[in-house]
């Protein structure tokens, strides 16, 4: 059995370690801070077995401009960054073809179908409390913005995802603590939500203890290298040999990547939330109003209000406007909510031009396999990635079709 470095301790990571063990490989996972610190820590919650609509669609350039004039926007460029970000975004472009985005829904229906399913197996008696199939509500100020929203329907029906149109009165009978604006909503049954994605994380990682598998509080800056074999990873303490390589670093890995000569298309997408305390009544399953394009989810410490897209790269500072703009929207949403934040947060989505992540061998070495790009959906794909990267490692028949996550896949992109 092998000796595994994996890079990275966010849901991505922790998940490949847990199913690594199971196959009776030792593990040891690389992350200068404690699992579920990085993007893993803030998102919504929402687990959507039915999320499949891709970010880049027909039409998205036309939607982008008109956001790109209000910074209070669900999506903002820092203008100094632009000049960097050109590239992904002109394949962020070219991947909102239909082709494609028919494409792209079904290989993320593959992989998020069975998420709650292996996170039970994951998480064990935690389960219980962390996850809820609660289902979740998309809404609609207007039968125009309903119509507007027709690909996401389609999408979505074409898949056999199961779901039922709600009219006001069905609403608030629903979620009787959301105000009167909706005229229309989705309700997704086979959705829900994780109540603590922090504590889902820290839970799998102890688990991951548990069975042996080491932490090492460290980053990881190179690979030492022998022929197209990776033989350690160098850390700030010197090189740590390996047998084989995950890189599951989230937003970080394209860098990383870029160490051992792979360029990928990644940006961090940047999202924000802010915390607020619960209202009374308040929500009992995420709520996603989809003008906002922000998801409202009960947490275990109150109400999250998170989302919003900004392309600032990994470096720049949190915008507190951004995550201003939250609390204030949600307060159009929901009449009983008073209180103000009570924290925020900020975090790098680890984004690809085509909403899919890449999972698999990394195209020039025999040892390295990448888990990365999980984009807006980590948390619903965490599980079965893991699953995934254990088979390819196993070479035994994988869970799912992987070919729609290879790393090689842009060049075609390009050509749509
Ligand atoms: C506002 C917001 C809302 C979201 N909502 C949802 C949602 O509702 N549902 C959903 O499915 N997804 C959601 N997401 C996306 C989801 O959170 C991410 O896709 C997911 O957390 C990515 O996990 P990861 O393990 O790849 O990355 P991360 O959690 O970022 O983990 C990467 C880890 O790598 C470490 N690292 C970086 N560089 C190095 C290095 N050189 N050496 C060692 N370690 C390194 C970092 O410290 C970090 O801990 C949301 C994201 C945001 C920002």
């Amino acid at each position: 059995m092998a000796n595994i470095a994996i890079v990275g301790a966010g849901v991505i990571g922790v998940s490949c370690a847990a199913f690594l063990q199971r196959d009776g490989h030792s593990v040891t996972i690389y992350d200068p801070e404690p699992p579920g610190e990085g993007c893993s820590f803030g998102n919504a919650g929402s687990i959507g077995p039915g999320s499949v609509v891709p970010l880049s669609t027909p039409g998205i350039v036309r939607q982008a401009a008109s956001w790109l004039t209000d910074p209070d926007s669900p999506l903002w460029i820092d203008w100094r960054y632009l000049p960097r970000a050109l590239p992904w975004l002109a394949r962020f472009i070219a991947a909102g073809t239909r082709p494609r985005v028919d494409a792209v829904a079904k290989a993320l229906r593959a992989l998020h179908a069975d998420s709650f399913k292996h996170y039970q197996s994951l998480l064990g008696v935690d389960a219980g409390s962390l996850l809820h199939v609660s289902g979740q509500l998309y809404l609609y100020e207007s039968e125009a913005a309903f119509v507007k929203d027709a690909l996401g329907r389609e999408l979505r029906a074409a898949l056999g995802i199961r779901s039922e149109i709600l009219e006001p009165d069905e609403i608030r009978e629903m979620e009787p603590s959301l105000g009167p604006r909706f005229t229309k909503a989705v309700y997704l049954p086979d959705a829900g939500h994780c109540s603590n994605p922090h504590r889902l994380v820290a839970a799998i990682a102890e688990g991951v203890a548990r069975e042996g598998g080491r932490f090492v509080r460290a980053a990881l800056k190179d690979f030492e290298r022998e022929g197209e074999k990776v033989r350690a990873v160098v850390t700030e303490a010197g090189p740590m040999p390996c047998d084989l390589v995950v890189i599951a670093a989230g937003a970080w890995s394209g860098r990383l990547a870029k160490r051992l000569g792979l360029s990928i298309p990644l940006e961090s997408m940047r999202g924000y939330h802010v915390m607020l305390p619960m209202p009374t009544p308040g929500p009992t399953r995420p709520i996603y109003p989809l003008a906002a394009k922000i998801m409202m989810t009960p947490m275990d410490e109150g109400l999250r209000i998170a989302g919003t897209a900004e392309i600032a790269g990994l470096d720049a500072p949190m915008n507190e406007r951004r995550a201003a703009v939250l609390g204030r929207l949600a307060k159009r949403y929901f009449p009983s909510l008073t209180g103000e934040p009570v924290s925020t947060w900020m975090g790098h989505r680890p984004a690809t031009p085509d909403s899919l992540p890449v999972i698999g061998p990394s195209p020039r070495h025999s040892n390295v396999v990448l888990a990365f790009g999980h984009g807006q959906t980590g948390l619903i794909g965490g599980s079965t990635t893991g699953l995934l990267i254990a088979d390819i490692i196993a070479r035994r028949r994988p869970i799912i079709d992987p070919s729609p996550y290879r790393a090689d896949r842009f060049q075609s992109v390009r050509r749509h």
